[in-house]
């Protein structure tokens, strides 16, 4: 049974402009976006830039493009705004300090002075006691005048939440009841000074202030989550609800990395995956709408989403099931739009210039598109319609042949495909006059070799059609290498 889903729904993408999106981050913003059209909801990006040493405007600027090219629209943002805004944290820094001083001055979190040795020495403390590891409290216990006294100082401190003892539980849309002994947590640091806040202090006071219904995100944030329902709790906030997604895996089930290929958005995006094979792709990753089906489109998957029945496993990232689904998006392509799509991958490597018939580009896609895994394959599998082709002479004696014979055969192919005329040089007249060819040297003698001389290739395209494309000239000059290579040797 579906969730009955409490309205308004606001929900948010908070992506750390520290790096490139990621897929992960693009999954989780995909969900994100299908619950909220689902539910005639709002959907939200907030860039989390608090770490200013690692955050960069390129990589925020990198993350939109990114959501952006795969379709995603949202409501509110650092780009759209919104009533809820600033959507930058750095640029939200005095709400977070009005709110870490209500918690300083309500002794709900103090300043920390130890130093790293200090922590280390503790920590090294309790395992030798056989007391799981957490920070003492010791600061704690600091007077208010000694404490005033250290920071006029200059003594190098953090704020640390003061974590009240006690069972805390709370429901996972996705995971159930998640119950936590915050005992285990200890006083955890919220800022690093009341100007400089930290994630999970942050995200606790956004959450509210923005209104977010639930937070849907990846499962390596299960453990912030009881931290953030404490600090919104101790503000007087509504915690929301939360869904935490199972992680996307490497086929070798480890989480899934740079080790395993690409990782970022843009770089499929480059190698020539289509933002609707992407998002399907990734839309199907942990969830499915539960019939046959594989190909829905943002729109029909928006439709019938439910988190109450994504996936508890965690889902592997299959790269040849991307490249499936590329595949079948790149054969809905018409010509014209395939044309303009892989024009830029041509151009790129110098097989295409301003002066070359886009004509011919298009009747190329339009013969090798049912070979194409992604954009950039029409590389390869295009480059002998625009230079020589490269191969070894014995590759264009058919197996089932021999040299002598297959010299006749393209010979005789030669001649006949010579006597047609240029302006006419159509499949149809180049496949009469191979058939004369044919009738005298069998199939597989005659079209063997004509494949290779044009293509270089023992796999490609028929090589009428290849024939058709380049043209009489340049068919009669590859035919003619190919003979003359067969009587040398
Ligand atoms: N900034 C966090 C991240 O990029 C967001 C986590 C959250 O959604 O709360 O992982």
């Amino acid at each position: 049974m579906e969730a009955v889903i409490p309205k308004p729904v606001r929900v948010r993408i908070a992506p750390s402009p520290t790096g490139f999106l990621h897929v992960g981050t693009a999954r989780t913003a995909l969900f994100n976006f299908l619950f909220a059209r689902k539910n005639g909801g709002v959907f939200i990006v907030r860039i989390e830039d608090t770490d200013t040493g690692r955050s960069e405007k390129r990589f925020e600027d990198n993350i939109i493009e990114g959501l952006t090219w795969l379709g995603l629209t949202w409501d509110e943002g650092p780009d759209t705004g919104g009533s809820y805004g600033p959507y930058r944290q750095s640029e939200r820094k005095d709400l977070y300090r009005t709110h870490l001083e209500s918690l300083l001055e309500r002794n709900l979190a103090y300043h920390c002075f130890c130093t790293k040795e200090d922590l280390e020495a503790q920590k090294n403390y309790m395992i030798a006691s056989g007391i799981p590891p957490k920070y003492s409290g010791q600061c704690g216990a600091l007077e208010k005048d000694d404490v005033a006294r250290r920071i006029t100082g200059g003594v190098p401190s953090v704020i640390r939440f003061k974590t009240p003892t006690r069972k805390l539980s709370f429901i996972d849309v996705i995971k159930g009841k998640i119950e936590v002994d915050t005992e285990l947590i200890g006083d955890f640091t919220i800022a690093k000074s009341v100007e400089e806040p930290l994630y999970n202090f942050t995200a606790a006071v956004d959450d509210e202030l923005m209104e977010i219904s639930h937070v849907i995100r990846g499962e390596d944030h299960i453990s912030n989550t009881p931290k953030q329902i404490l600090i919104q709790e101790a503000l007087g906030f509504h915690a929301p609800s939360y869904a935490h997604l199972p992680l996307i895996l490497g086929p070798d089930k480890s989480k899934l990395s740079k080790r395993h290929g690409a990782t970022s958005i843009l770089e499929y995006r480059d190698e020539g995956y289509l933002p609707e094979a992407l998002a399907n792709f990734l839309a199907l990753l942990g969830w499915h709408p539960g019939d046959e089906r594989e190909f829905y489109s943002l729109e029909e998957i928006s439709a019938q989403f439910d988190l109450s029945t994504i996936n508890k496993s965690n889902a592997v990232f299959n790269i040849q099931k991307l490249d499936w689904f590329n595949a079948h998006y790149i054969r809905q392509k018409s010509d014209d739009d395939l044309c303009v799509l892989c024009l830029p991958y041509l151009t790129k490597v110098g097989l295409v210039d301003a002066s070359t018939d886009t004509e011919k580009v298009k009747k190329i896609i339009a013969l090798e598109k049912d070979r194409l895994k992604k954009l950039s394959d029409i590389v390869p599998l295009s480059e002998f319609f625009f230079s020589l082709p490269e191969y070894e002479t014995e590759m264009l004696v058919w197996k089932k042949s021999d040299a002598a014979t297959v010299a006749k055969s393209l010979a005789a192919s030669y001649e006949a495909l010579a006597a047609l005329n240029a302006a006419s040089f159509t499949k149809e007249a180049i496949k009469s006059a191979l058939d004369t060819v044919v009738t005298e040297f069998g199939t597989g003698a005659t079209y063997w070799p004509v494949r290779v001389a044009l293509s270089g290739k023992d796999a490609s395209p028929g090589p009428v059609e290849i024939a058709e494309i380049l043209g009489k000239e340049e068919v009669i000059k590859r035919i003619h290498a190919g003979v003359t290579r067969l009587n040398i040797e």
